[in-house]
């Protein structure tokens, strides 16, 4: 075992005799003793790898697992060892066992847009904003766990009972497509194992020993998949940090933390206490903003390392100022320190944000990585590429149908689509079974057969090709033969359609790589690809400064951190301003401040845009509640503000915030 262990870490490690907890604060080496216990059961306990599964909350988590274990086993992963999210085991169990789950091993993942347009056509209720909310509603119901016919008995209103009417019209429309939603995820196999005990110990049995990072963002739903793993032998450890639980808002639930106390009575919890990230400066502010928070556990968190700099606090004018600011500071920052790229992270609480920070990057020729935004794969030119793929792997994909024979219009007009959604209707086969029925003859003109059985046959004739040869050349071959590159330019202008192919290309490319990588065809590729977001490009090599949200940086460290729109309104955001839920924004901003390893800069805005509106705005409560030990600046002048300014301006922070 590695020397750079403290002993509760060892301890952690070694403990095998029953469920284990390990509570512990920000830059503790909670996920160093994941992987150093992963080596551990397979090189001192001879557990086989195939028999091990560590669950992360992010791929990129789950990536960055992959290479530290692989680095502590001498280069190499383990082969047939499970490191990845909930999400992506889900999809492996409902493979598996998808007969059990009344689906066929090729379904649909769809999205979150795919099931607001699900939503919005049961409903006929073209309202986008009401359809999505109707959706988040749903969601919360499956992560909870509730089925349709509970929350029909549970409503207890009129509004209520058609939106339970709702959910349970979505449900059985998402198996007539053969299609998953990302809920489903989790709520289908906590269900197959529940329901079926022989399933469940041969899961049990496969999975021998579970380990799960970021344990306090779990919901209901993860953790009676953990329970239903683990059984009654309780073989997992379990590790969190109660203070940086920041998904409440998609159904995570602290209390699952002492729910394992008591589902467990023999858990054994391991505190950790030393800090190893961040030097002194840092953790002291984000401890001091933390306490402001009622403590749900006692923890402590201290730090061998120097005090470090000074933690800066700037005022900008506005949004594009602090832009510009950032980029210039990491400029200048680099050349003097000779540092890379990658060493930066920017971070922000919205990812509304992001867009002038990019703008300012790009100006100044600075390269980034942008993770937890707007998806590469939620381009419009990627969802065409992706229904393709979906309609290859299954052909009952109504969604994927419609948007693959649209896209590029082969001539196939609304009407035929219509009528051939009729049919089908009656008889309950999916479009692309109805195209092939021969009652259709009776429900379409013949010009609309023909059209539709080429299509059908030319999906055919690729289909087989997907499952055969190498996915780039496929894709390639597809794209020629539907024309795309040449209908982006004819309905969009160049600059457009550029920008369009070009990420039509990197797409490609970047699948082509991964189909060889990973030995799969197109058709295998495409599940996985559906659960990967832009965190998942290869950007291991590339060096540019980390743009992300303050959720997608969970887990994540970098030397030089800027944390920018810290305002009132912002962060914490006014919604739970309103809401009184700022301490989960708070648990947001401690997350932010312990990405930090040498130095953080804060930055805030004396005004922003809100729409079409433009607000003036004040800095954030969480800056005063940092402590004095701040250097403020103001980005007007560009000059430091003295000591003696400093301090007044934070008590007259400190007395505006009393005020309140
Ligand atoms: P977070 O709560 O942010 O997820 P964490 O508790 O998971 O943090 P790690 O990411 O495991 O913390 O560790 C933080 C840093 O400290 C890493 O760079 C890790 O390599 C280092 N580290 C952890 N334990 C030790 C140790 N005993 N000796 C030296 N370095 C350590
Ligand atoms: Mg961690």
């Amino acid at each position: 075992m590695s020397a750079l262990l403290n002993a509760p870490q060892r301890e952690a490690i070694r403990y095998l005799d029953g469920p284990s907890l390990v509570l512990a604060g920000a830059g503790s080496g909670k996920t160093r003793v994941i992987t150093h216990k992963i080596a551990h059961l397979i090189n001192e306990c001879g557990l086989n790898p195939s028999n091990i599964a560590a669950i992360t909350f992010t791929n990129k988590a789950a990536k960055e697992m992959q290479e530290r274990v692989a680095g502590l086993m001498g280069g190499r992963a383990p082969g047939g060892l499970t490191v990845c999210t909930f999400h992506a085991l889900g999809v492996r169990m409902i493979r598996q066992e998808a007969a059990h789950c009344g689906l066929k091993p090729q379904f649909s993942i769809l999205d979150a847009s795919d099931t607001v347009q699900i939503v919005s056509d049961i409903s006929r209720d073209t309202d986008k904003a009401r359809a999505k909310a109707m959706q988040w509603q749903i969601s919360g119901w499956k992560n909870a766990m509730v089925t349709p016919e509970q929350a029909a008995q549970l409503a207890d209103d009129e509004v209520s009972s058609a939106a339970a009417m709702l959910y349970a019209e979505y449900e059985r429309t998402l198996r007539a497509y053969q299609g998953v939603d990302f809920d489903d995820l989790i709520s289908l196999p906590v269900r197959l194992l529940e329901e079926n005990p022989d399933v469940r110990e041969r899961w049990q049995n496969k999975l021998r020993y579970l380990l799960v990072d970021e344990y306090q963002d779990t919901n209901k739903a993860q953790y009676r998949l953990l329970r239903q793993l683990a059984g009654v032998r309780g073989a997992f450890t379990a590790v969190g940090d109660d203070d940086q639980a920041i998904y409440a808002w998609r159904g995570a639930d602290v209390e699952n933390l002492k729910l394992l106390q008591q589902d467990y009575p023999k858990l054994k919890v391991i505190k950790l206490e030393q800090n190893y990230r961040s030097s002194r400066r840092i953790l002291t502010a984000a401890n001091t903003v933390i306490a402001n928070n009622e403590k749900l556990f006692e923890k402590r968190l201290w730090s061998e390392h120097g005090d470090g700099e000074q933690i800066a606090v700037t005022a900008c004018r506005d949004a594009d100022h602090e832009a510009e600011w950032v980029a210039s500071k990491i400029s200048a920052h680099k050349f003097e320190h000779r540092t890379k790229f990658s060493d930066y992270a920017v971070l922000y609480r919205g990812n509304h944000q992001a867009r002038v920070i990019e703008q300012q990057l790009r100006n100044q020729k600075i390269p980034y990585v942008m993770s937890g935004g707007q998806s590469f794969f939620d381009k419009a030119e990627i969802r065409d590429l992706m229904s393709w793929l979906r309609l290859l792997m299954n052909e009952d994909d109504d969604l994927a149908f419609i948007r693959a024979i649209t896209t590029p219009r082969r001539g196939v007009g609304a009407a035929t689509i219509e009528a051939l959604g009729n049919y089908a209707g009656r008889r309950h086969v999916s479009l692309f079974a109805a195209v092939f029925e021969e009652g259709a003859a009776h429900a379409l003109n013949a010009r609309q057969l023909e059209q539709l059985q080429e299509f059908g046959n030319f999906v055919n004739r690729i289909q087989y090709r997907a499952h055969r040869e190498p996915a780039a050349r496929v894709l390639e071959d597809l794209l020629a033969a539907i024309r795309y590159e040449a209908w982006l330019f004819e309905h969009l202008d160049t600059r457009e359609a550029e920008s369009k192919w070009s990420n039509v290309r990197d797409f490609v490319n970047w699948l082509g790589r991964k189909g060889e990588a990973d030995g799969k065809n197109l058709v295998e590729l495409t599940q996985t690809i559906a659960l990967i977001s832009m965190l998942d490009k290869d950007d291991a090599e590339f060096d540019g400064v980390q743009l992300a949200t303050l959720h997608a940086s969970k887990g994540l460290e970098f030397k030089h951190v800027f944390l920018v729109g810290v305002e009132e309104g912002l962060l914490p955001h006014q919604s739970s301003i309103d809401e009184d839920k700022v301490d989960e924004e708070r648990r947001l901003m401690y997350v932010g401040i312990t990405r930090a390893q040498r130095s953080l800069n804060i930055t805030w805005c004396e005004r922003r845009k809100a729409g079409k509106e433009t607000r003036t705005c004040e800095p954030s409560r969480f800056i005063a509640e940092m402590g004095g030990d701040i250097k403020m600046s103001d980005r007007k002048t560009n000059a430091p503000v003295s000591k003696e300014e400093g301090r007044a301006r934070i008590a007259n922070l400190m007395a505006m915030l009393e005020g309140r």
